[in-house]
């Protein structure tokens, strides 16, 4: 029998969102990332928003955003206002760009893959660029992609889940492209200008983006732009510790039968649906998970192991 449950007062102050890559049709790393927004910015009363990001030209699949919405819809997710595309935001992310000009605080990088890889140290997100080219370029190089000067100082913002986090953008990361060689804004840049554009309070994504995080907030403050709050989730990797995702494999989400499908991704996110909930309606699943969701339950998990990949095929 469906129980009536009562409905999450409306808070106008709360503006959370999905914003998924469209390299490929949705899989349950990804539908992680959808339902755990979804259930964080429903049950606090708030809107969810949906921003398509695919940016990266060469990575985005033909159809892959479409097949995106139409899982969404299938799950009986309904997102507020319309869906923003990146691929349709150039002049604002020229107009950042212009900014951070004005501010001083990018400079031309011509060094290749090779010599930064070379000339630099590991960090979290890679290799830490040397800042070959922060004194200027020699002028036998062309000007290719636009860095921005990062500090030493020590970044910190606490995670909902994942308690303090810090970070030395220079030293961890160093200076980082904004604008890549080929004239296309990076994820970094584009993801800070949509967040403010559509009026995010919270962002709520995988944990394989908080190294991430310092980067945005830097920028965000170079840019007077408002600092959301994070809530960064386990990922689900698989038998051997690789992230789900499009490399390894990772299987479509199937909507055969989206209760179960839905009421998987809740088990998996340690919530735990009651018997029967599986037989019931996308609604009284939806107001069931709402009015259920314990997000602490995640407190301090990284990741966890997806047995029933196949299941979910
Ligand atoms: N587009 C990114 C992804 O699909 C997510 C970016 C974000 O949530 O900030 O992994």
């Amino acid at each position: 029998m469906t129980q009536a449950h009562p409905t999450p007062t409306p808070n106008p102050a709360y503006v959370g969102r999905f914003a998924p890559t469209p390299s490929g049709p949705l899989h349950f790393g990804s539908l992680l990332a959808a339902v755990g927004s979804y259930l964080e910015a429903r049950s606090r009363g708030g809107a969810w928003r949906v921003r398509m990001e695919d940016i990266d030209r060469p990575r985005v699949q033909p159809g892959a955003a479409e097949g995106i919405v139409r899982i969404l819809d299938a799950l009986g997710m309904a997102w507020d206002g319309e869906i923003l595309y990146q691929s349709q935001r150039d002049e604002a992310y020229r107009e950042a760009l212009r900014e951070l000009e004005r501010l001083g605080a990018v400079y031309p990088c011509a060094c290749t893959r090779k010599e930064i890889a070379d000339s630099s140290l590991g960090g979290p997100a890679g290799p830490v660029y040397s800042g070959a080219c922060r004194q200027g370029l020699s002028s036998r190089r062309a000007p290719c992609a636009a860095r921005v000067r990062t500090v030493a100082d020590v970044l910190v913002f606490d995670d909902s889940l994942q308690g303090r986090i810090a970070q030395s953008v220079e030293r961890e990361v160093g200076d980082f492209v904004v604008r890549r060689a080929d004239g296309q804004f990076s994820y970094q840049l584009a993801v800070v200008v949509d967040d403010a554009e559509q009026g995010i309070s919270d962002v709520v994504r995988g944990i394989d983006l908080i190294d991430s995080t310092p980067r945005q907030i830097y920028l965000q403050s170079l840019l007077g732009l408002p600092t959301p709050s994070y809530l960064h989730l386990p990922v689900a990797v698989n038998g051997r510790g690789e992230k789900l995702s499009k490399q390894t494999r990772a299987p479509a989400v199937s909507c055969q039968d989206p209760v179960a499908t839905l009421c998987r991704t809740m088990r998996f996110l340690r919530q735990e649906p009651p018997p029967g909930l599986e037989g019931e309606s996308l609604d009284a699943f939806w107001q069931w998970a709402i009015a259920h969701w314990q997000p602490q339950r995640l407190q301090g998990v990284r990741s966890i192991v997806l047995t029933d990949a196949e299941a979910l095929a």
